[in-house]
């Protein structure tokens, strides 16, 4: 039997990037000729087995053919027989579809490395169309390698074109496309990924919501910019280039998608928006099945951001109130990633990248002023139940009042 790297792990090393995952092929090996060198089988679909040692994955080399719609939709062929061409054809780019050997001979039937120099994503072979994932997979390589100058061939995009109005890709489970939207919002670029989605009419299938953005103008006092759509990129772009988690990504994307419902005769204003917005967030978070941390605060931030850039001109009851929506009290971690969203909403805008955003510290100094407030003298005083927490909120409003004036003196 013969073993190569392939995919990733041959791609990142000619980029001179640090591989993370390695894939290995194996040419010329039966399944109970893996099983009795001690590899662990894993995966009831295709012959992976894991290296009874270093636990990386180890696929025997496989043919497949489209037998119906969706991923289940594959009929695969894995003997001895299967060449390591054969294998490397039914994979998505030519850029991982190339493989090495032990002493890094490499294997390019399909001109991987001629792409990797051209900077370019370029589908193996018409059996691309065969599975609907690799739309968002080719998006989520473009947002990785855009740094690098990547971009999609033209002939791949319209493939992918093709495969987003043929109504294959609503056969796509939500496990596999959140996976891939996850992942594709951690890049550096992640607005990329969007952007591409977007090109070959993919977003439109996908969410209808965020590409109904696109031509929505905004009030240019606030957003030089304009476009909603634009704008929503600019965010996600500043929430990368801080480094924000997942969460704050998610909640930065669908933050404005009620702008998509605004009647035309009311542009470029967006009267509530945030509460309008709100069924739509709620739609996307339940197509995709998000975490429930991502579900949470993407619903919060749509109904709130306002709120945060008005900070230092809230009441402090409106302010009580909107610490009382975030249960700022038992769950601080999920305030400050609000916070957070709030900021990269503000300086996704043409030009103010760079601005300082005072409503963070603002937003944190009450946090802590209502949080400071002690339960245990209104114990003694004789409070419970009900007036309990009715005692603790006028506690809380007090020092609220407090902490703004303090702030505007
Ligand atoms: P990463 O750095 O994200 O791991 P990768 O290219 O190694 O990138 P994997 O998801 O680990 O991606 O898959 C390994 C290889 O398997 C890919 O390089 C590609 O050749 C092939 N592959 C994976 N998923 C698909 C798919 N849906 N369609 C075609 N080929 C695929
Ligand atoms: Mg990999």
């Amino acid at each position: 039997m013969r073993i190569y790297k392939v995919g990733g792990a041959v791609r990142d090393r000619l980029l001179g990037i640090p591989v993370t995952d390695i894939d290995r092929v194996v040419v010329g090996a039966t399944t109970e000729e893996m099983l009795a060198q001690g590899f662990r089988p894993v995966g009831a679909d295709f012959p992976v087995f894991l290296h009874p040692k270093t636990g990386e994955e180890y696929a025997l080399a496989r043919t497949e053919r489209k037998s119906g719609r969706g991923y289940g939709g594959f009929t695969f062929h894995a003997s001895p027989e299967v060449t390591l061409e054969e294998d490397l054809i039914r994979r998505d780019l030519t850029i991982n579809a190339m493989a090495e050997d032990d002493q890094q001979n490499l294997t390019d039937p399909y001109h991987g490395q001629r792409d990797l120099e051209a900077r370019l994503l370029r589908h193996v072979s018409p059996a691309f169309a065969e599975d609907p994932l690799r739309v968002l997979r080719v998006a989520r390589f473009a947002a990785r390698y855009a740094e690098l100058g990547f971009t999609v061939a033209p002939e791949t995009l319209e493939l992918m074109r093709q495969l987003s109005e043929s109504g294959e890709l609503e056969a796509l489970t939500a496990e596999r496309s959140w996976k891939e939207i996850s992942r594709a919002l951690m890049e550096n670029q992640p607005q990329v990924f969007i952007e591409v989605l977007r090109a070959c009419g993919a977003l439109k299938v996908l969410m209808p919501e965020i590409d109904a953005l696109f031509g929505v103008p905004q009030p240019e006092a606030h957003h030089p910019e304009i476009d909603t759509g634009a704008h929503t990129l600019s965010v996600l772009e500043q929430a990368a280039q801080h480094k924000q988690p997942l969460t704050v990504r998610w909640a930065c994307l669908l933050h404005d998608l009620g702008k998509g419902l605004t009647p035309e005769e009311e542009w470029p204003r967006h009267i509530a928006h945030e509460l309008k917005g709100l069924k739509l967030i709620k739609a996307v978070n339940e197509r995709f099945k998000a975490p429930r941390d991502c579900q949470e605060l993407a619903l919060l931030v749509g109904e709130y951001h306002t709120h945060g850039h008005r900070a230092l001109e809230l009441k402090p009851s409106i302010l009580l109130e909107l610490l009382q929506s975030f249960d700022v009290y038992r769950r601080p971690q999920r305030f400050e990633e609000f916070i957070a969203a709030c900021e990269m909403d503000a300086r996704g805008r043409k030009g103010l990248e760079q601005r300082s955003y005072p409503q963070a510290d603002y937003l944190r100094g009450a946090a802590h002023a209502a949080r400071s407030v002690a339960v245990q003298p209104l114990l003694e005083k004789g409070f419970k139940g009900p007036e309990l927490g009715e005692a603790i909120k006028r506690e809380r409003l007090k020092a609220l009042k407090a902490y703004k004036e303090a702030a505007s003196a």
